[in-house]
C-alpha cells in the first residue's frame, strides 16, 4: 500500500460521503489499516428517528501508550457542483492543488495522519513500541449523535484506554503551522419566557403586557459581562437570536412573550452553572414582580481546555521544525468533536488550513499534504521514540 498522501486524499475525495451518507469512505480506510495490521471495528450506531452512522475504530498493537488519531470522513453537501473549476467527488488536481469536498475538512488532514503511520510502521517493521489508533465518525458535520460520543462509549466499554489523541480538523487560520487548538469554548441555547395576562390594549388595567417583563430582563441578562475571559479564552458572551411574540391582532395584550439566546462560554462556567447564573441574574431583576421561565435545549457542547505541556510542546516543536512558524494556542470558533474525546484523554487539534472548509473549490496545495505528513511523522517517531 502506498504511503502518498496525495493518493489517498484523491481516493478518500472520490467516496461521495456527504452526512450522513458513508459512501465507501470508511470501507476505503478499512482496507488500508488491514492490510498494515490494524484490528479493525467497522460500527454502526443508530436511534429511533435518526439516521444510521456508520464509524470506525481500528488499533494496532496491545500496549500502552496508546495514540489516537481521530477524525471524521462525512463531508458537507457540494452546493452547486457546476459552479466548481473539478468537479468536487473527482479527487483532481492541477499539479499544485487537490480539489473536492472534503480536501481540507478533513479528509486531506486524515491521508496526512493515514500516510505518516504507515510511514512510521514501515520504519519499525510493522510495529509501534506501544499503540496506534484511527477514531474515524461518519457524523461530524450533522448533529453527532451517533457518531463520536457513541463511538468513544463502545471503546470504553471494550477496555480501550487512549493516552492523547490528534485531531485532524482545519485548524490553521491562514498558514499550515499558525494555530493549534487546544480547547473550545462550550455553547447554550436557551428559551427566556415572560408570562403575563392577556387583554384589550385600550384596558391595559385589566392584563398585564409579558412584554415589558421581556424587555427588562433581557436587558438584565446582558448588563454585566459574564466573566473577564481567562488564560486561554476570551470573556463568555451572551447573544439573543429572536423575540417572539407571534401576535397578529392589533388590539390584543399578549399572555406570553419568548426570547431565544445562545451562550458561548469558557471555562469559567460549567454548563449548570451558567443555567444557575442566568436564573440568579433574572431573578433579581424580576424583583418577584416578573414571571418568567427558562427553557434549555439540551446541549452536548461543553467548554474543555488542555494545559500546554510536554504533549502541546512535543507537537509545537515538530510543527516549527517543517514550517518554521510557531503556532498559537488557539481556543477559537465553534464546537467540534474534541470536546467529547477530551473527556477521556488529553486532545490537540491540528490539522489543514481551514479557508476553503465547506466552499466551492474547497482545495488544498499539494505541499501542504506533503508538509502536515512530514509534521504528523515526526510527532509519531518522537511519541514512541
Ligand atoms: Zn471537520
Amino acid at each position: 500500500m502506498s504511503a502518498d498522501p496525495l493518493s489517498i486524499a484523491r481516493d478518500l475525495l472520490r467516496c461521495r460521503s456527504v452526512t450522513p451518507a458513508e459512501g465507501g469512505a470508511l470501507k476505503y480506510l478499512e482496507g488500508v489499516l488491514k492490510s498494515a495490521g490494524f484490528e479493525v471495528h467497522h460500527l454502526a450506531f443508530s436511534e429511533p428517528g435518526e439516521d444510521l452512522v456508520e464509524n470506525l475504530y481500528a488499533r494496532i498493537g496491545t500496549q500502552a501508550p496508546n495514540l489516537v488519531f481521530a477524525g471524521h470522513t462525512d463531508v458537507v453537501p457540494p452546493g452547486d457542483e457546476k459552479a466548481w473549476t473539478h468537479p468536487p467527488f473527482a479527487g483532481e488536481n492541477d499539479g499544485t492543488e487537490l480539489y473536492g469536498r472534503g480536501a481540507v475538512d478533513m479528509k486531506g488532514g486524515l491521508a496526512c495522519a493515514l500516510a505518516a503511520v504507515l510511514d512510521h510502521l514501515a520504519a519499525r517493521g510493522g510495529k509501534p513500541n506501544g499503540s496506534i489508533s484511527f477514531l474515524i465518525t461518519g457524523d461530524e458535520e450533522g448533529i453527532a449523535i451517533n457518531g463520536t460520543p457513541k463511538l468513544l462509549k463502545w471503546a470504553a466499554e471494550h477496555g480501550e484506554k487512549f493516552d492523547h489523541c490528534i485531531l485532524g480538523e482545519p485548524s490553521n487560520i491562514e498558514a499550515l503551522g499558525d494555530t493549534i487548538k487546544i480547547g473550545r469554548r462550550g455553547s447554550l441555547n436557551g428559551h427566556l419566557i415572560v408570562s403575563g395576562k392577556q387583554g384589550h390594549v385600550a384596558y391595559p388595567e385589566r392584563a398585564d403586557n409579558p412584554i415589558r417583563g421581556l424587555v427588562t430582563l433581557i436587558g438584565a441578562l446582558q448588563a454585566e459581562p459574564l466573566d473577564n475571559g481567562t488564560e486561554h479564552f476570551p470573556p463568555s458572551h451572551l447573544e439573543f437570536t429572536t423575540v417572539d411574540i407571534g401576535n397578529k391582532t392589533v388590539n390584543l395584550i399578549p399572555g406570553q412573550a419568548r426570547a431565544r439566546f445562545n451562550i458561548r462560554f469558557n471555562d469559567t462556567h460549567t454548563l449548570d452553572s451558567l443555567k444557575a447564573l442566568m436564573t440568579q441574574r433574572a431573578t433579581k431583576a424580576a424583583g418577584g414582580k416578573i414571571r418568567f421561565a427558562f427553557e434549555w435545549e439540551p446541549s452536548n457542547a461543553g467548554v474543555f481546555v488542555i494545559q500546554p505541556g510536554p504533549f502541546t510542546d512535543m507537537v509545537t516543536a515538530a510543527i516549527e521544525e517543517v514550517t518554521a512558524r510557531k503556532p498559537h494556542l488557539s481556543t477559537s470558533g465553534g464546537t467540534s468533536d474534541a470536546r467529547f474525546i477530551a473527556a477521556h484523554c488529553p486532545v490537540v487539534e491540528f490539522g489543514l488550513v481551514g479557508q476553503t472548509m465547506h466552499a466551492v473549490d474547497e482545495r488544498v496545495p499539494i505541499a501542504d499534504l506533503r508538509a502536515l505528513t512530514t509534521i504528523y511523522r515526526k510527532i509519531i517517531d518522537r511519541y514512541f521514540g
